[in-house]
């Protein structure tokens, strides 16, 4: 089967979504260290660091799925803070919850089934977003900008970490020749499902650029918008305010 943002009209794309994350949930976890040698953990800790939440601070971690920077917010915001867990996957919520409970994480999170181009909360109400590997799953993502840009407070900053394109001719080539001929055949060895990974090589060369996603957020009434490449570009960090 082909699966691709081109060939799968925007109502469909949302189905295949949701067919990938309830078909994976269960081995998300496994399969993030395997396909990316542990790295997307540094990505991550770089999200962290940049996020620079402090006690008391009320964080959305959109598209959070199993829940790893929810994990990591939740002991920097303290028992004053609050963090809030949204997913359109209720197998990923379930997944994330079981995890983080399991931790021990139980006092300031919370978890929410929502779609990210519509979010079911008050305007002005989180100090932090971040949606890390969770945009190019969404269908319409200038919608899903505006949405968080109106639940963010004046002074608040979104941090988008995706999936973007290598800086270096070679990167590109190697990345490529590894996200569409090993990363099908990896997933189809641990999780009995080549199509959902071929979905994720294809969602991952469909994904804007840097610049592209960088105007797209300008264009949703962000400000300051700025990125950082990890990785010679494999992964970029988007970071944006609300003033
Ligand atoms: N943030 C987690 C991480 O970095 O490990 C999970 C990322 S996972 C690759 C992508 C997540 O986006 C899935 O859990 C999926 O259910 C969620 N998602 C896809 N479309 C969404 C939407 N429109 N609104 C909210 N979440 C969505």
């Amino acid at each position: 089967t082909h699966f691709g943002y081109k060939t799968v009209e925007a109502d469909k794309k949302a189905d295949l979504v949701a067919d990938v994350f309830h078909s994976v949930a269960a081995k998300y976890d496994i399969m993030n260290d395997v396909m990316s040698f542990g790295v997307h953990r540094f990505w991550k800790r770089h999200t962290i660091e940049v996020a620079a939440a402090r006690p008391g601070m009320k964080v959305l971690d959109l598209a959070g799925g199993t829940g790893d920077l929810t994990a990591k917010f939740s002991n920097l915001v303290g028992d004053r803070g609050q963090v809030v867990l949204a997913d359109i996957n209720d197998s990923m919520l379930k997944v994330g919850r079981t995890k983080l409970r399991d931790k021990g994480i139980v006092n300031n999170v919370s978890y929410v089934q929502a779609n990210a181009e519509a979010l079911p909360f008050p305007d002005n109400h989180f100090d932090i977003i971040t949606i890390a590997f969770g945009l190019r799953n969404v269908t319409d993502k200038d919608a899903a900008l505006r949405s968080m840009h109106r639940v963010l407070k004046p002074g608040g900053k979104l941090l988008v970490l995706e999936f973007s394109t290598p800086k270096h001719e070679l990167m590109r080539k190697v990345y490529d020749m590894y996200s569409f001929k090993v990363l099908p055949k990896m997933g189809a060895l641990i999780t009995k499902d080549a199509d959902s990974y071929e979905y994720l090589a294809e969602s991952i060369r469909m994904h804007p650029d840097q610049e592209t996603l960088k105007q797209m957020m300008i264009d949703a009434g962000f400000e300051q918008v700025d990125y950082t490449n990890m990785t010679d570009g494999v992964v970029a960090l988007h970071r944006g305010y609300k003033f």
